[in-house]
Formats: structure tokens, sequence, C-alpha cells
């Protein structure tokens, strides 16, 4: 990564979500940026949940952005999230993650912020609307309703782990289409899908790249070690469905 700045301010960021305390993907990725040209590194979120390695992915993180969002799994581990929402397997690997989360890494995740902002652009981790809610945005219906709710002409989002574009106009856009250029008269959400649990039917981690010059999204897959992540779930305790599902992608 070059230093933020030097072309006059940050213009092409890395965006990642949903990292879930999988390291193997996570550095996956981090050399898969390193090649792309990118200035800034930002992070919409749950770091943590489902995986063996929340602290190490906390650290990493912290290291290389001060943009990280809280997510719904961040929020439940510190106490902050009522898990009664979350599923069996969820609520397990929240309750081991907040046994061994270091107090520094949980201090953290507890004052991220639910939104923040780059340039002409949105981070959150769920919806714009109603950021501590935690809803799904899954419809191009549903995602016409949240576009009054922020200002921005781009919000980035994770949550669902299935990356997507949404544009102002409600035009479907396939899920199979892996590049935006945005059109100067409209505004987009975008869905940069997950790093550490992908669940679009493509195990490989998923992550965006937004060149803010010429206001184009590109998602990339980046295929990680899934044995040694898989491992490790197990050796931890965690359900094995959580190791399971990593090679499904869903
Ligand atoms: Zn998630």
């Amino acid at each position: 990564m070059s230093a933020p700045g030097e072309k006059g301010g940050a213009v092409r960021y890395a965006l990642l979500s949903d990292i879930h305390s999988n390291l193997e993907a996570l550095e996956a990725v981090l050399e898969d940026i390193a090649g792309q040209a990118v200035d800034e590194l930002l992070c919409l979120g749950d770091l943590v949940g489902y995986g063996a390695d929340p602290n190490e992915c906390v650290r990493r993180i912290r290291g290389l952005t001060s943009h990280v969002v809280i997510g719904n799994h961040d929020s439940a581990v510190v106490g902050l999230t009522d898990v009664s929402n979350f599923n069996a397997h969820a609520r397990r690997a929240v309750a081991w993650t907040a046994e061994i989360i270091e107090p520094e890494q949980a201090r953290y995740l507890s004052r991220r912020p639910f939104t923040d902002r780059i340039d002409d652009g949105l981070l959150v981790h769920a919806t714009p609307s109603e950021p501590a809610a935690w809803h799904y945005l899954l419809s191009t219906q549903a995602a016409r309703s949240e576009f009054p709710s922020f200002s921005e002409s781009i919000c980035f989002i994770g949550h669902s782990h299935q990356p997507v574009f949404f544009s102002s106009d409600g035009a479907p856009h396939s899920r199979k289409t892996d590049r935006l250029s945005c059109d100067p008269g409209l505004r987009y959400i975008v869905n940069v899908g997950s790093i550490g649990q992908p669940r679009d039917g493509d195990p490989r981690s998923c992550y965006a790249i937004y060149d803010a010059d010429s206001r184009t999204v590109q998602l990339r897959r980046v295929a990680y070690d899934i044995k040694s992540a898989q491992r490790k779930i197990l050796k931890a305790g965690l359900p094995p469905v959580l190791a399971a599902r990593l090679s499904r992608g869903e």
C-alpha cells in the first residue's frame, strides 16, 4: 500500500467486511490488496465471531486502518447486542469469543462507531436507515427505501455476506457482475461480500476496491487456506458446522 495522501488524497480504497475471526482468509486478502495500488483500507465490521482467531484479526485490522465500523457480532461479543436473534451456532461462537477476547481488543470493538465516511461514501455494517437494528438488505425493493436515509452518493455495507450492487433507479443488478461503473446521475448501495465466511456459493474470500476517481467498484475473490481455518475451528471446540460451511461458501 502506498501512503495515503501521496496522490493528493486517498483515491483507491479496499473495503473489507465480515472477517469473522478467519485469519487465513484475512491474510490472503491483504496479500492480494498489496498488489492493487490501494491507498486506504476500510473495514465494514464483524471482525470477530464464527472463526478461531478473533484477537489476531482485530489486532491486524487495528494496525491497518482507523476506518472500522461495528458489526452485530462485534457488538454481541462485547455485550452490546442481545444474542437472542442469533442462531445457536452463532451464539456459541459469540460466547466462545467473549471468553478469549483480550480486554484491549474488546475495548477497541466496543468503541467502534455505527457509521463512518470517506469522500462521498458512507460506511455501515447493516443498513444506513437503522444501523443498530442489524437488518439484512437483500432485495432491490428493500434497497429502494434505504436511499432517502443517506446523502452520500455511495454506501458500502456488509452483513449478509452476499456481494451485490443496488442503484437508486431500482434497476436489478446481477449478482454475477463483479464490476460497477457508477453513473453520475445515480446513487448506489454496494455489499462488498465477506472475507471470512462467504455465503454466495463461492468459498473464496470476497472484498471490494473502490476507485473514487474513476468511480468504479470492483469485487475481487481470493482463494485461501480453508483447511487450516477449519482445523482451528474444530480444535477450538466451536460447532463443526462453522468449519464445514467454509468449503461450501454458505
Ligand atoms: Zn457477518
